[in-house]
């Protein structure tokens, strides 16, 4: 069985070792298995839907680097834009035209971003974002909801208090108190809380995934984005799109095109660097020109606009077209009915090309639904797929992703894995 230690003995040996230079092995913390337990495979190389580990097992990729890879792996005009690039210099440190194209490229696919800042992750794009709200509102506190992730910058980790009129409190050592006093935290789809964050605050910003994807998928219910875009208006706060995964994912102008909503600032990341590290933060033209040099909005970056990446993005996006997302919502679509119809214990939700299972037979909702679910059953499931060459997110909390690359057989497989793990589980 291809996943389990006696078939992985060099991805045993190495994560030893890396262990002893990395912090716990890794250099982000989910890729350390530590949710579904076991050894994290090691990998090698990857092509296609395809990821193969240091043991030269092969699996179809669900992870596909968190989203970034809507293509598939080392995509052959992808990986020519890149070799290209690499040949005339892979980092300027001064303006290229692959920066404006690649704005160009966006703002023609997202009109709501009149005006662009590269940087290079998901993490600076948010963070760089509600610094912008702060500035341009004059004002201090910035909601959120639970179970959002909006990167690792010191504001965004934060949990909500007890009591509904508390503010935030650090949910990671090393965060002070002062930093997370203002940002306050909403129930997912719960627009009464935020009703009532309104009446109580004065709010810079809300930011929100509109399609929520870090505590598996859940959508937006019916409504709620637009009421966010209604109480932001009205309230004189800006509302502020985490698209790092939605993105150029549910359609070609993010969720943004797909509910129909125009919010003020929107932040990028993932799919537009092509596989390499990006970000990016754009919205009305009035509030990013606070931004230095024009205005007095700090943000900076050495690496920012890199011309490698900013090809490979260039070379992501002119791939996708109408035809890619029929392809994507057809895989996909078939994927996450088939899944859904195994057992009635299992619920899928999905969005276009992102899905996540929940071992629950509840429907998932919220932060609270989505974490009470069965985290065990998760991981069991996770290693039976593992085991029959299927690379799951080695998360029950992530979303996981369908590929431009995957094929039919593919998702056959998929299913057929799926079948027969919860097939074992619950037998009796
Ligand atoms: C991945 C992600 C981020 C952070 O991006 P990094 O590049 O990992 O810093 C921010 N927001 C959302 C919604 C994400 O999924």
């Amino acid at each position: 069985m291809a996943g389990t230690s006696s078939t992985n003995p060099r991805s045993v040996k190495l994560f030893k070792k890396a262990q002893r230079y990395l912090v716990g092995g890794v250099n982000s913390p989910v890729r350390a298995y530590k949710s579904v337990g076991g050894t994290p495979l090691v990998i090698a190389r990857a092509k296609g839907s395809q990821i193969v580990d240091v043991d030269g097992n092969e699996y179809i990729d669900y992870v596909g680097s968190w989203g970034a890879l809507i293509l598939g792996s080392a995509e052959p005009t992808v990986v020519e834009e890149v070799r290209r690039a690499v040949e005339s210099g892979t980092s300027f440190g001064a303006l290229c035209e692959a920066e404006i194209e690649l704005a160009e490229t966006i703002k023609n696919s997202m009109p709501s971003l009149e005006m662009i800042r590269f940087v290079n992750s998901g993490t600076e794009a948010c963070m760089s974002a509600t610094r912008l709200a702060r500035a341009f509102t004059k004002r201090k506190k910035i909601l959120k909801f639970e179970g959002a992730y909006h990167g690792h910058a010191d504001l965004f980790l934060s949990q909500s208090g007890s009591g509904m009129a508390s503010l935030g409190l650090p949910k990671s050592d090393g965060v002070p108190r002062a930093v997370v006093r203002d940002t306050l935290t909403a129930g997912y789809n719960d627009l009464m809380e935020v009703r009532r964050m309104f009446k109580m605050h004065e709010i810079a910003a809300v930011i929100v995934e509109p399609i929520s994807g870090n505590m598996g998928v859940i959508p937006p219910d019916k409504g709620f984005l637009h009421e966010l875009r209604d109480l932001t208006e009205r309230n004189g706060s800006i509302l502020v799109f985490d698209e790092v995964i939605t993105g150029f994912r549910v359609s070609k102008g993010g969720a943004q095109e797909l509910y129909g909503i125009i919010p003020d600032l929107t932040c990028l990341g993932k799919i537009i660097g092509g596989g390499f590290p990006v970000g990016a933060f754009g919205g009305r033209e009035d509030i990013m020109k606070l931004l230095a040099p024009i205005g007095r909005v700090y943000q900076a970056g050495t690496l920012s606009g890199n011309p490698v990446t900013m090809k490979a993005g260039l070379a992501t996006l002119h791939r996708l077209d109408k035809g890619t997302y029929s392809r994507l919502e057809r895989k996909a679509s078939h994927l996450g009915s088939s899944l859904g119809r195994l057992s009635h214990r299992v619920k899928v939700n999905r969005v276009g090309s992102m899905l996540s299972i929940h071992f629950t037979d509840k429907i998932v909702t919220n932060y609270p639904s989505a974490s009470s679910c069965d985290k065990d059953l998760y991981a069991r499931y996770f290693h039976h797929m593992q085991s029959r060459g299927v690379y799951l997110p080695p998360s029950h909390m992530e979303a996981f992703f369908v590929s431009d690359a995957h094929s039919m057989k593919d998702i056959d497989h998929t299913i057929m894995s799926a079948d027969s793990a919860l097939n074992s589980f619950y037998r009796n």
